[in-house]
């Protein structure tokens, strides 16, 4: 595959149509849900854009972390939209045929559920850069003991099925590594071990050996060892990664 880097690659999460639901209010508070028909303006300009300079088909990413479902909204547009190629980072969970939500989203759907105020929740003794920190599984023992309801099943994220469908429509999917939480701490060995599995689990399950760094934060060391766990393409984000000039990392702009 042709793959254009001179272009912008976006990164999007959540996607609501016109003013954003009950479940999509935190997200847009905090830059992380786009409305769906700014969204198509927004793409045009790049197919167009891609267009005009002659690039081929399917060249330019159009990258989506943590596999929402609100993705199926634009099922029909990336049909007629051949520049554009869809990119799905998918979460180890959902890799696995599971969809429960990532801490964060659990946390974010609570505050929704009960209209709190995401600013008030240092007040609860927790902070979204305190959870980023740690590993999923202590992300959501917290939670529990702040008895924020547990979701094992949401109509939000991706079903496998899901999943398939768009992979018929030639959407890519790759890996979101094997734990959502900032990997620039953790030990060599065990992030090799981890990256190494979800390398292999992605291609297993017929993706491309790319990964998008949890919370778009990486430096040279965990970059290398994404290399040596056999990933071919990094993805950062401009924001947390910009100042990393690994010759795999790729850097995507969050677009809200
Ligand atoms: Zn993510």
């Amino acid at each position: 595959m042709i793959t254009n880097f001179s272009i912008e690659i976006p990164c999007l999460h959540r996607i609501h149509q016109g003013s954003p639901r009950v479940n999509h209010n935190i997200s847009h508070k905090i830059g992380m849900s786009v409305e769906l028909s700014d969204l198509i303006i927004r793409l045009d300009s790049l197919n167009s854009t891609a267009t005009s300079r002659g690039y081929a088909d399917n060249s330019v990413l159009i990258t989506f972390d943590d596999g929402w479902s609100d993705v199926l909204s634009l099922t029909d547009y990336f049909r007629q939209a051949k520049k554009l190629q869809p990119v799905l980072f998918l979460t180890h969970d959902q890799i696995l045929g599971n969809s429960r939500l990532l801490p964060l989203s659990r946390l974010y759907a609570w505050c929704d559920h009960w209209s709190v105020d995401i600013n008030s929740i240092p007040e609860l003794g927790i902070t979204r850069e305190g959870l980023k920190s740690l590993s999923e599984n202590l992300q959501h023992s917290i939670l529990d003991d702040l008895e924020i309801p547990k979701t094992n099943s949401s109509a939000q994220v991706l079903g496998t099925e899901e999943i398939e469908k768009l992979v018929d429509e030639g959407w890519i999917i790759a890996s979101h590594a094997h734990d959502h939480h900032d990997m620039r701490f953790d030990k060599d060995e065990q992030l090799l071990q981890g990256l190494t599995q979800a390398r292999i689990e992605i291609e297993r399950a017929g993706g491309e050996p790319w990964l998008a760094w949890p919370e778009g934060r990486c430096t040279m060391r965990t970059c290398n060892i994404a290399k040596q766990a056999g990933f071919t393409k990094q993805f950062g984000l401009d924001i947390e990664s910009g100042n990393v000039s690994h010759p795999d990392l790729i850097t995507r702009q969050i677009w809200s």
